[in-house]
């Protein structure tokens, strides 16, 4: 779950079944985390917070808010952006090579650029709008292809490379961005 907080931004909460106390750690992209026992509230979690906050500024380099505040505006631009383009150039390319999803997400996760998962859902990464557009169709056509293929096989990256004859490059490309916000 996610706290709104005045001081910290997003706060993201996550319940974890071995931990019997309360930490906080920062994520790669400066947002603050809280790792608490399983069965905590978002109540209860709010007021840990409220009671760490000094041990929280302290121990952590978090961040002043602005920063927190300019990341939250930048993500809302991506999305925004990312809703007129991606689910289009994603259907046209499905439509160009015969391809037949169930839907579309948008996600800002910050580990992948895209999932297809066994319902034929197709998740795409807002951060793919600050990426080029060739790289932004690898992903697309690369997510496409799970639909025939759900591995890496060779099978499926040939599939890839019908699409896409230069995918090993956009790959290695795309390692140089990173998908957080
Ligand atoms: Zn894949």
């Amino acid at each position: 779950m996610i706290i709104k907080d005045k001081e910290f931004g997003e706060v993201v909460v996550r319940r974890n079944a071995l931990s019997s106390g309360v930490r906080f750690s920062v994520s790669t992209s400066g947002r603050l985390q809280m790792s608490v026992p399983k069965y905590t509230s978002e109540f209860l979690a709010k007021r840990f917070l409220n009671q760490s906050r000094e041990v929280v500024r302290e121990k952590l380099p978090v961040k002043d808010p602005a920063s927190q505040r300019a990341r939250d505006a930048k993500k809302k631009i991506l999305m925004k952006k990312a809703k007129e383009y991606l689910p289009y150039r994603l259907e046209y390319y499905a439509k160009l090579y015969g391809y037949k999803y169930d839907r579309v997400r948008l996600s800002h996760a910050n580990t992948r650029w895209g999932s297809c998962s066994s319902n034929r859902t197709i998740s795409l990464n807002i951060g793919l709008m600050q990426v080029p557009e060739v790289l932004r169709d690898y992903v697309i056509l690369h997510e496409l292809a799970h639909l025939n293929h759900m591995d890496h096989s060779s099978a499926f990256w040939r599939e890839v490379g019908a699409h896409d004859p230069r995918y090993k490059e956009h790959r290695k490309k795309l390692n140089q961005f990173s998908p957080g916000v």
